[in-house]
């Protein structure tokens, strides 16, 4: 028995310290960066399809697009309205990572209708867009921005988040001002949520797309200090990000560090990244992570190393040299 008692002590004594040059923390955003923007498009136009997919593709960027069940075309064999992409369309871009999600699906201004409307209204475009795309939108964007309170507390129903806040990126964007934009957010660490309707014609268009194109080549050569991704991604990261809370310990050689976090499993599914940093300024030479059975593969850059981990996930158990 004393035996054991000392052995806990010694325990008690020697390791609670081992760990202790290590500062241990979940980066505000992905990868560690200073901050985050999601470009979101409106009301399912064909340009999205035809102009902005193939730019993102080539930038290897994923955007939202936010549409209307009403207006999508079903049947290539008779387009209804040209301006508006199709089904297909839609489930192309689905499956190359671009977030398709609900923006109503009559494009209708919910402080005009009741409530019983407004439901009917949200879940057909949920059912629509899973039917075409094999995924259920989990954010919503306000039909004309309008948040009327009662529509709110429909639409935010399952969602990781909704939009409400955005900036316009259209007819009134100067390259001066999107560069100020951007330099902004990296100063700030804020989240940047794009709002973009037409491209070359129609609702708020470029005066000059070109602007646009420049705009996102612009924050390709930033994409060290920002995380391009859809608004979904951001959305859930931040509240996860808010939500988790680690309890780290040390066992033997290792630090078992462990997330826990009060928020739905089934509808927030962003990895998370950790930081871990010497405080005095050691080069770290490498490191053994593994959360549960899973071995993760830090990336490590002097004296910090990043990783990601699934918050909901078991306990992480670390060693470090
Ligand atoms: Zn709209």
């Amino acid at each position: 028995m004393k035996k054991y008692i000392l052995l806990l002590v010694l325990y008690l004594v020697i390791y609670p310290g081992a760990y202790a040059q290590w500062d241990i923390y979940v980066a505000k955003y992905k990868d560690n960066k200073k901050s985050a923007i999601s470009y979101t498009f409106d009301d399912g136009l064909v340009e999205h399809y035809s102009l902005v997919m193939p730019k993102f593709r080539d930038l290897s960027f994923s955007g939202t697009f936010w549409i209307n069940g009403s207006k999508i075309n079903t049947n290539p064999a008779a387009i209804k309205d040209t301006t508006r992409m199709t089904c297909a369309q839609l489930k192309e871009m689905s499956d190359m990572g671009h977030e398709i999600s609900n923006h109503g699906w009559a494009h209708k201004n919910f402080s005009r209708f009741p409530i019983e409307d407004i439901r009917v209204d949200i879940e057909k475009n949920d059912s629509a867009i899973f039917e075409w795309t094999g995924k259920m939108p989990i954010t919503f964007c306000y039909p004309n921005n309008n948040k009327k309170k009662e529509a709110m507390n429909i639409a935010v129903i399952n969602r990781v988040d909704t939009r409400t806040f955005q900036r316009s990126i259209g007819s009134k964007s100067t390259p001066a001002d999107l560069k100020k934009w951007t330099d902004r957010l990296i100063e700030t660490g804020d989240w940047g949520v794009g709002m973009t309707h037409g491209i070359t014609y129609g609702y708020d268009a470029f005066l000059n797309p070109q602007r646009f194109w420049d705009h996102l080549d612009y924050v390709k050569s930033l994409e060290k200090y920002i995380w391009v991704a859809t608004f979904c991604q951001v959305g859930a990261y931040k509240k996860e990000y808010d939500a988790v809370s680690l309890e780290t310990s040390v066992k033997g050689n290792r630090m078992i560090i462990k997330p826990s976090i009060d928020l739905d499993k089934n509808l927030f599914k962003e990895l998370l990244t950790l930081v871990i940093k010497n405080k005095d300024n050691k080069n770290i030479k490498n490191a053994k992570i593994k959360q549960g059975r899973h071995v993760l593969k830090p990336v490590i850059s002097g004296n910090t190393l990043i990783v990601d981990f699934d918050p909901f996930g078991e306990p992480l158990s670390v060693k470090i040299k």
